[in-house]
């Protein structure tokens, strides 16, 4: 979804979409990493010098799986928006601190913006990477408690006295075998 910036009116435009536009359910659900199942973007675009001023409101919810105990989550995130968007490219910009710590800087082509991009970094930036369980704006859709998924094979009976071959589990955990524990 592009804007011309030619196209903001001096008083600024307002813009709203939802899960019926699919450009935008698109970028949310490749951002949050999951598949969505609502989406309220609220954008007003200000035409500030050679760039763009957003601000506005995204709430936005996906379902996703728990990093932890694997468990289907609801994660829920909402949060105000502010970018600013200049003419340029990152590489090329030696001196983006013109404007307020707090604000996220981000580059266009000085002709048009594109809204997936503003929707996409405003969600990389307010969204937790990783979730589990319990965390803030996430409900668990399963009961249960959350704990690492235990694999075959793998019980404690089996522990250092040599796992099955069949049986390797993670290479990373290998090690806890040989600890000794008392
Ligand atoms: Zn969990």
């Amino acid at each position: 979804m592009q804007v011309n910036i030619v196209d903001i009116p001096s008083d600024g435009l307002r813009l709203c979409f939802d899960t019926t536009d699919s450009w935008a359910s698109k970028a949310a659900s490749a951002a949050l990493g999951g598949a969505l199942s609502d989406l309220n973007v609220e954008l007003v675009l200000r035409r500030v010098g050679p760039g763009v001023y957003v601000e506005g409101r995204v709430s936005a919810s996906v379902q996703r799986c728990c990093d932890r105990c694997l468990a289907a989550l609801r994660y829920c995130i909402e949060g105000p928006v502010q970018l600013y968007y200049e003419p340029g490219s990152e590489d090329l910009s030696g001196d983006v601190n013109l404007l307020s710590d707090e604000l996220e800087v981000g580059f266009f082509d000085g002709a048009q913006l594109d809204l997936s991009a503003v929707l996409s970094e405003f969600l990389a930036l307010e969204a937790s990477p990783r979730l589990f369980c319990g965390d803030y704006g996430v409900s668990r859709l399963v009961p249960g408690e959350c704990s690492l998924p235990v694999s075959k094979g793998d019980s404690p009976e089996s522990m250092g006295t040599g796992a099955s071959d069949d049986q390797v589990g993670d290479p990373r955990f290998a090690v806890l075998k040989h600890l000794d524990l008392d």
